[in-house]
């Protein structure tokens, strides 16, 4: 590039000192060269967004996010994420809680065999259909195909009903 191309022409307008106008008349090359230079000078660095994948200019490499759109939208994913994970916890919870109330009863039974041992048998069969069926319902929560809230409730009925076999 000879001298006078590689030129460009600024100016500011005297009300609006934050604007700066600049002017390349043979080539965009003398333009894109000043504002890289500008950018260096003024410390921005080049980002990708992790949101959008749109490329923008940051303040410095910790900057991810190229608009407070785009930060409210990985604000709502982080809330639903969580959301999520919590749901996940609860549901094992529940699930746990009704898998040991089974268990710690059936283990009762057992230990006293001698004493009753076709009730143990029904119950050991009736705690197997419990787990298969509660494994089934589990997925359904999981995809979003049964509330949790209605586990939940199946899960006390089935504790009702391991209370009624512990009773007989
Ligand atoms: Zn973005």
């Amino acid at each position: 590039m000879r001298d006078e191309e590689a030129a460009v022409e600024l100016w500011y307008p005297a009300l609006k000192r934050s604007f700066e106008y600049v002017v390349a008349s043979t080539s965009f090359l003398p333009v894109i060269a000043y504002y890289l230079h500008k950018i260096e000078e003024w410390g921005f660095v080049f980002q990708r967004c992790k949101v959008c994948g749109k490329d923008f200019l940051a303040r410095s490499r910790h900057n991810e996010l190229c608009s407070d759109k785009c930060r409210k939208k990985q604000a709502v994913e982080a809330k639903r994420e969580f959301d999520e994970r919590a749901k996940g916890d609860r549901l094992e919870q529940l699930y746990e809680a009704a898998y040991y109330y089974w268990y710690n009863r059936l283990r009762k039974l057992r230990r006293e065999k001698a004493a009753n041992p076709e009730k143990t048998a029904a119950m050991g069969e009736a705690f197997k259909a419990f787990r298969k069926e509660a494994v089934k319902r589990k997925w359904q929560v999981k995809r979003g195909e049964m509330k949790l809230t209605d586990f939940s409730s199946w899960l006390i009925a089935e504790q009702n009903e391991v209370d009624r076999l512990m009773d007989a």
